[in-house]
């Protein structure tokens, strides 16, 4: 079965070598040396800024994203969230937990929000913090982030970015860009296997939650996890909460692929993946659900079904050994499917000329004819 859906991915030979190595230590000599590459190679991966302290813990994307908002953001904190999905729509619901009056800047499925609606907001009220989904896997929809954050900055706003599916897939520089938290997990285009929880705080995200108020739970406390952190990348461990050290290893070797050839080739390969893909639909006849091919997502492809075909096509591209994903947006649910095409797949044309075949033969048996051959060829030059 070849795992073509937004997360979990297929596995390079050298990760799934690593995971399943015997489970180390928290305190062993490799998995210290192994834990302190991990780290090293976030900061390259993100471009950290000066001063940043990146954090791995185990666990999934949902809980980085709410480690995020609960060290930067007190209770009664005002913020912004740029509401392009389901994503978004969750980082809301735990702003709202944590108190936080929420001031949403919507778009509808398949948009995204411009730069100066969100300028807009923050001039009808100040905010803490403009948290924002890089590319959101419900739609498929890339936001501009870079636009985001320099009117955040203006404003004095902190910048906090859902990059879960995004990282190390699309283009992010987070010194340069001026991003306060990048946050992502290891199943998506870091490309290990699923339990890993990654963020990098900058300075600034460093002193908000320093200054705040209300502590956050400890077990996701940057001030709780900063010193094993460091200790990690020093090579002296310290105790304060187990690690996934297995998953640990694994994300290694995930950090050992991307940084062989730089987080640059990572983001022109996702780009020019993407841009094989699309062209593959279009032989098919398929038409996106991001509205606009500009801000259609590099890592994965929001597809909508053609006239006569639903979901239970599916079923007949993964009796052809390749798993898709349905739709999530609650709004658009049932009118489209996703297939992600990101991590090592993107080193391999032949996988995804199976999967754009196995595309084509189940919509052609649904009755939808496209060019198969010259889909395939598209993709596989
Ligand atoms: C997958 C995803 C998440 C959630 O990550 P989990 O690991 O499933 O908790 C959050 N945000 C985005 C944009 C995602 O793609």
């Amino acid at each position: 079965m070849l795992l073509m859906i937004p997360g979990p991915i297929e596995l390079s030979p050298a990760v799934k070598g690593a995971a399943a190595l015997p489970a180390p230590s928290h305190v062993a000599p490799e998995l210290v040396a192994a834990f302190g590459r991990v780290l090293g190679g976030m900061r390259q991966v993100w471009r950290a800024p000066e001063g940043a302290q990146p954090f791995v813990l185990a666990g999934s994307g949902t809980l980085a994203m709410e480690m995020a908002v609960c060290n930067v953001v007190d209770p009664g904190d005002a913020v912004v969230v740029v509401d392009t999905g389901y994503f978004s729509a969750r980082m809301a619901i735990m702003l709202e937990r944590r108190g936080a009056q929420v001031q949403l800047v919507s778009a509808e499925p398949g948009h995204t929000v411009a730069p100066d609606e969100v300028e807009a907001a923050l001039q009808q009220r100040p905010a803490r913090a403009v948290f924002v989904t890089h590319v959101d896997t419900s739609t498929g929809v890339r936001a501009d982030v870079q636009g985001i954050a320099r009117v955040a900055k203006a404003h004095g706003a902190l910048v906090v970015v859902d990059g879960v599916c995004a990282t190390a897939a699309e283009r992010l520089d987070q010194d340069a860009d001026g991003v306060d938290v990048y946050l992502t997990a290891s199943q998506k285009a870091v490309g290990a296997p699923p339990g890993l929880a990654m963020l990098v705080a900058s300075p600034g995200a460093l002193a908000a939650r320093a200054q705040l108020s209300h502590l956050p739970p400890l077990s996701m406390d940057f001030d709780a996890w900063r010193p094993v952190m460091k200790g990690y990348e020093s090579g002296s461990p310290s105790y304060f909460a187990t690690p996934a050290t297995s998953l640990i290893l694994a994300a290694d070797a995930a950090f050992a692929d991307l940084n062989a050839s730089g987080v640059e080739a990572s983001w022109s390969r996702h780009q020019a993946t993407a841009d094989r893909m699309r062209a593959a639909w279009q032989h098919l006849g398929l038409t996106l659900l991001p509205h606009d091919e500009a801000i259609a997502a590099n890592p994965l492809s929001a597809i909508r079904y053609p006239d006569g075909v639903d979901a239970s096509f599916l079923a007949g591209v993964r009796e052809r050994g390749v798993v898709l994903a349905g739709g999530l947006h609650p709004k658009r649910k049932t009118q489209y499917f996703r297939v992600g095409h990101m991590g090592w797949v993107t080193t391999r044309p032949d996988l995804l000329a199976a999967t754009v075949r196995a595309i084509g033969e189940s919509l052609s048996d649904a009755g939808h004819r496209g060019d198969i051959d010259a889909a395939v060829v598209a993709v596989a030059g």
